[in-house]
């Protein structure tokens, strides 16, 4: 059953060949069977979802047949899940369970989704390799001694060891798309504003969005219909209507203009992955698509730009973590400032306090035109130059990833080596476009994964012509070894 897709879940239950019952019980069973070897969750719900699951059959039994109406699934440890731990992969939440369910949690419950747990992450989705996480590093399942990606890098590695069919993940600058591509898996990081950020905790408000992770463009295309929508509790929520996304999934790619960015092929590719992204550029081709070269110019200033916004938002949001108003409190305060201080020095990581500090120091007084203004003025060249692009294009294509998974520790005491594995991502959340990674072949045994970005609104789009993809390929089918 660990095989099923979520379209062929649905077709299942529907035909009454098994039962949402049955499903979630085996699928726990193979998470408390394998997920040892990979530590891909934080939380298990077993409770909560054998009652969802059998809610889910009684439904059915009444007639309901929603596409997601007894679907396993689970949430990255970021989103809220009322009275359940929602850790954020942080020592600093380790005990929190949230008041309430993010929309996101709600809505996916609301179509009868069964949460199976909470899954492992980047310490406040800080990170590309799941080894900031307080909760230990998540193993890649098509090699145990890489990561899997990060930040979203349980709800990955999860999927991809087929524990179960889909899961949630956000995206701030790559956190879906690159354990994604890492992980043999499709994932689509939808327009800013088309998914609600109510209820995720918040890393940089500006860049933020969540979206769905799992094995076909066609199952991303049900879990994102079941995610996106207005809200009106998010004021960055966009009130568009959602379109039906698998009513798109076959449209003809006769004339598609798709674009290479000549600044995507240069030096830092590995040039496997470059061969394995043109050789999927050829079969688009032979499905009626169109190739020009197009430019880029400022994607080498994202990276820098990036890494001083997204910290910037985040010293600002990270502020409530005080150890007074939420999150973990130090023993024996002599004062206020001792309670901060130790509070926030034992309850975050390397990591989220390195980012923290070059955040408060980029908006601190003096620095903050060179720095953030500057950033900023960045962002906004970056966002013409795909304006002008998409005159001309009507999607843009490239490797999600310069590099397959990297071995565990191998950049942990370089992180801007790490930051550097951003570099095909992150421009689509300073822009806030929607991007899409699918398999697309494999280098020595690690997955490789093609990224398309498209114009604000057009996830269909996207998912439409990875779904063709998928149609004249086989590489989303391969399943790691052992699993
Ligand atoms: N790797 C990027 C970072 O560390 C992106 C993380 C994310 O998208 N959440 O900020």
């Amino acid at each position: 059953m660990h095989q099923l897709t979520l379209a062929e879940i649905a077709r299942g239950l529907a035909d009454k060949q098994f039962s949402s019952e049955e499903l979630t019980r085996s699928l726990l069973a193979r998470i408390q069977q394998l997920d040892p070897q990979l530590n891909s969750f934080i939380s298990l719900t077993e409770e909560l979802a054998l009652q969802q699951a059998k809610a889910a059959d009684a439904r059915r039994a009444g007639g309901e047949n929603g596409a997601l109406l007894g679907a396993p699934i689970a949430h990255k440890d970021l989103f809220c899940t009322q009275g359940i731990r929602t850790s954020c992969g942080s020592k600093m939440l380790d005990n929190f369970k949230a008041p309430y369910d993010a929309t996101v949690v709600a809505k996916l419950a609301a179509a009868g989704a069964v949460t199976l747990g909470k899954t492992n992450m980047d310490e406040f989705a800080m990170g590309s390799s799941n080894e900031s996480s307080y909760y230990g590093a998540v193993k890649n399942p098509w090699n145990l001694a890489h990561v899997p990606g990060g930040s979203s890098g349980g709800s990955a590695a999860a999927v991809a060891a087929r524990l179960l069919p889909a899961a949630t993940g956000t995206d701030t600058g790559g956190s879906i798309r690159q354990p994604a591509a890492l992980t043999n898996l499709t994932g689509i990081k939808p327009t800013y504003g088309r998914v609600s950020r109510w209820g995720m905790i918040a890393y940089a408000s500006s860049l933020d969005q969540g979206g769905p992770l799992a094995r076909t463009a066609e199952d991303c295309a049900l879990l994102l219909q079941g995610m996106a929508g207005f809200d009106a509790k998010d004021s960055t929520s966009v009130d568009e209507p959602v379109p039906d996304y698998s009513a798109s999934l076959n449209n003809s790619l006769e004339g598609l203009r798709i674009g290479l960015p000549k600044e995507y092929f240069g030096p830092g590719l590995d040039p496997r992955i470059a061969e394995l992204t043109l050789a999927c550029v050829k079969e688009l081709e032979k499905l009626g698509a169109v190739v020009k070269e197009i430019s880029l110019p400022n994607m080498q200033h994202a990276i820098p730009a990036y890494y001083v916004i997204a910290p910037a938002e985040a010293s600002s949001n990270l502020s409530r973590f005080d150890g007074v108003r939420f999150g973990h409190r130090c023993e024996n305060p002599v004062d206020l400032t001792d309670l901060y201080k130790r509070s926030r020095a034992e309850g975050f990581g390397i990591e989220v306090q390195r980012r923290i500090m070059v955040g408060a120091y980029a908006l601190s007084a003096g620095y903050y035109d060179a720095y953030y203004l500057q950033a900023q003025k960045i962002r906004r060249l970056i966002k013409n130059d795909f304006m002008s692009a998409f005159n001309e294009v009507d999607v843009i294509l490239g490797p999600t990833t310069p590099n397959p998974a990297w071995k565990l520790g191998e950049k942990n005491n370089d992180p801007v080596a790490q930051y550097l594995e951003d570099i095909y991502t992150i421009t689509a959340n300073l822009a806030g476009l929607p991007g899409i990674s699918m398999p697309a072949g494999f280098v020595e045994g690690l997955p490789v994964g093609v990224q398309l970005l498209a114009p604000y609104f057009q996830e269909g789009r996207l998912l439409n012509v990875a779904h063709r993809y998928q149609q004249v390929s086989d590489w989303h089918q391969q399943s790691p070894a052992g699993f």
